[in-house]
This record gives C-alpha cells, structure tokens and sequence, in this order.
C-alpha cells in the first residue's frame, strides 16, 4: 500500500526547526505585551460572507484563493485566508467597544489560500500581526510600525527598508479616482488583463502591477498623495512627524497601495534586502472603513500583518539563531533487568527539580547506551548497575570533562545542581 502523503502545499516543521518557531513566538509575545497588545483567537473557519464583505468580492483572493467549502448543512465555510477581517468580527460580535474605547490586539495564526504549490507558494502559511481598534489618530499609526520594526530588530533582522503612503479616504479617493481614469483610459488596452478588469471598479489598484508594461504606463499617473483632501493631508504629516521623532527612517512611495479594498489613509511595507531581491516581509495601514462594511458602527482601525515563513527563511540566511540547539542534561544508562525497572522513576526525580532527562528505551549494551548520551550531546551521564544499586549510589560522569564521580542517591539532584552552576 502506498503512504499517505501531506496535501501539497503544506509543510511538516519538524524538530529542530520547531525550535526556530516557538523562539520566534516568543519574541513576538513578549515585545507585544510591553506595547500592551493582547492576543485575540479566532476560529479556523467562518463564513464565507466575512471574507467577501470584508475584503472585497473584487480582490484575488475572494474570487480565486480562498479555501472555500460547503459543510454537510450547506453552509458555505472559508478556512480563513487573513486575520483583520476576523478580528473585527471577534470585535464587533463580543462588543468589545463597550469594554475600552481603544482596544489592542495581536495574533500568530495559520492561514489558508489555494495558491499555486508549483510556485511554491503555501496553501497552509503563518502570519503574526497587530490591529489597534477605535482610534483615528495617527499616533496609532506610528506606534504600530514601530512595534513591527522593534520585533525584526529584536529578531536580528537587518537591512529593512520601511515604505509609507497615504491612500486617503472617501472624501478624497473617489475625484481621485475619476482623475486617474481619465489619465489610464485612452492607453487602457496597452495594460495587462488583470488591469483591465480592474478599471471601473479599483482603478488604484492598477498602480500596484507589478507588470513591466503596466507600471511603464503608469510613470506619469497622477499620485494621491498630491490630491488628499486637507484631513487626509494633516494626518499624513503627523504620522511623518511622529515616525522622524522616533527616528524611523522612511520612504514616501507614492504607488503603495494595498492589495485590500478597505484601506484608508497610512499604508505601510517593510521589505528586506536579505534574500536578494527586496521581499516584503511586513503589510500593513489604517482601515477605517471595515467595520461599517460588515455592519458594524464606524470603527477607526490601523494594523499590519507579517509572514512568519519568509521571516524564518531570512533568519536561517543571516544565520540568525532565534533557539540553541538543545542538549540533553542527564542520561542515564541501565546496566541490568533491575535498573532498567528503576530508571523511570530516576528520571522523575530528575525531571521534576527541571533537568531535561532521558534513559534508554531498547535494551541496549551499555557501549550503545553511551553512544547514544554523545549523540545527544548529554552533560552529565548517570551509570546505575548491580553494583550501583548495592551501594544505593550512582556513577556520575561528567562528560565536558571525562571525569568520573560517585554520587549517593539521595544528594543526586543537589550534587547536580551544584555541578551544573559551575
Ligand atoms: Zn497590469
Ligand atoms: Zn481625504
């Protein structure tokens, strides 16, 4: 019978690169929880409509990637493909508003999107991001790029370049709009399919093409940024403002937009020069409009997302290790039916005053035994036999220094610990 294999687009993280995972996790808790940010679950599915209403029935993802389903009810279920469209759900439905007039969140969640694996693109991917909720002030902004740029610091992330852009609102983007019509419309039929389609419903989303032909075309477009309305202006040079006072560094790029239809105001993309080419590593801005586009009341909200894949992918490349490689503290090898019965209850001494132990599990020879405590790169080597359990004390190699000690049972752990300060 053939092995059942994983589906292709998915990845095992074994041991070893695990490690690299929880260290991550970890860095990114802590540095949320110093920026008072508080982790918010949701579940792995919810309706399809959520995504459709909240990130646009026109975007790529909504009309071609997401994982979507009917259920044996018949209900239409999409494994969710992002994470700001749930939060605001989660936020809206558990009236969090009325608790906090400004709430803080952050996530570290698995993903789905029916990408292409040929590409090597993951249908089961990992984001880490924050949302602040209930404030339109740009401080907001400015805090949540500098909590994204603190956690690639503390990771050892170097070289990152921080691109910011106002997108406006709707006071501003639709004469906006009209404006960059006019200026596409008579060479329309020179851009590529995806632009075309795009042209009555999302003409700004043309300026993103990453197309040679399009962005070519695009050269002289008119930019938003010249065209804000005053509100729109004033919270742009704020946020400048803020981000010189922090010392960021930044670059006005005015044909940032964003893949998603709900943004508004502040864009922002953290791209690093690690892997080559500039790669994004982190997309985010404001997206005031969200709540009220899946029922809500008016919620002013700023956020960022960040792929946890490439982020490794980029440690592993500057050498970067987020976790030590682990090396077991005591091994203890058995010689004999009645040590061997013994040794589980060793190793729960053990274990519980914190040393990271292990014994022999296959009857080995004592020779096999101790190859295997190398393997493991164990510090100390604890030898129990007839003669061991006879005087009730232990032999206790220390292995960094080839040297050989005898131990009563009952200083096992003190002796240890004493060994183990050195
Ligand atoms: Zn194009
Ligand atoms: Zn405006």
């Amino acid at each position: 019978m053939a092995t059942i294999r994983r589906i292709k687009g998915t990845q095992d993280i074994l041991p070893g690169e695990s490690e690299q995972w929880v260290a991550l996790e970890t860095l990114i808790r802590e540095t949320m929880r110093v920026y008072n940010f508080k982790e918010l679950r949701t579940p792995v599915f919810e309706k399809t409509e959520l995504f459709a209403r909240g990130i646009g029935q026109l975007t790529d993802i909504v009309s071609k990637e997401m994982y979507t389903f009917f259920d044996r009810g018949n209900k239409q279920l999409t494994l969710k493909p992002e994470m700001t469209a749930p939060i605001m759900r989660a936020y809206l439905e558990n009236k969090l508003y009325a608790k906090s007039p400004v709430n803080k969140f952050f996530y570290i969640a698995p993903l789905f999107r029916q990408e292409n694996p040929q590409a090597g693109r993951l249908r089961q991917f990992h984001q880490f991001g924050a949302e602040t909720l209930g404030t339109a002030y740009p401080e907001a902004d400015a805090e949540m790029i500098d909590l994204a740029l603190n956690i690639y610091r503390r990771a050892g992330l170097e070289n990152l370049n921080l691109r910011i852009n106002s997108v406006g609102d709707v006071t501003c983007r639709l004469p906006y709009k009209k404006l960059l019509q006019d200026y596409i419309r008579p060479n329309l039929h020179l851009y590529c399919q995806d632009c075309q389609r795009r042209f009555d419903d999302n003409p700004l989303r043309i300026l993103d093409c990453k197309k040679e032909t399009c962005s070519a075309l695009n050269q002289k477009a008119p930019r938003l940024v010249d065209h804000l309305c005053e509100e729109c202006h004033t919270h742009y040079h704020r946020l400048k403002q803020h981000l010189d006072a922090l010392q960021i560094s930044y670059d006005e790029d005015p044909y940032l937009v964003r893949g998603l239809d709900y943004y508004t105001r502040t864009v922002f993309e953290i791209t690093s020069e690690a892997l080559g080419a500039q790669n994004a590593i982190c997309g985010g801005g404001r997206y005031d409009l969200l709540a009220e586009e899946l029922g809500g009341q008016p919620t002013p909200a700023v956020g960022f997302a960040s792929g946890i894949e490439r982020l490794l992918l980029i440690a592993r490349h500057q050498n970067l290790h987020l976790a030590p490689a682990q090396r077991l503290d005591v091994f203890i090898i058995t010689m004999g039916e009645t040590a061997r019965q013994k040794s589980l209850s060793w190793l729960k001494t053990l274990r519980q005053a914190g040393f990271l132990s292990e014994t022999d599990f296959l009857g080995r020879s004592v020779k096999a035994q101790m190859r295997e405590a190398n393997r493991q790169q164990a510090r100390f080597v604890l030898l129990a036999g007839e003669e061991e359990l006879e005087r009730k004390t232990f032999s206790l190699k220390i292995m960094d220094r080839s040297q050989q000690i005898s131990v009563p049972f009952a200083n096992l752990i003190e002796t240890l610990e004493s060994l183990a300060n050195e």
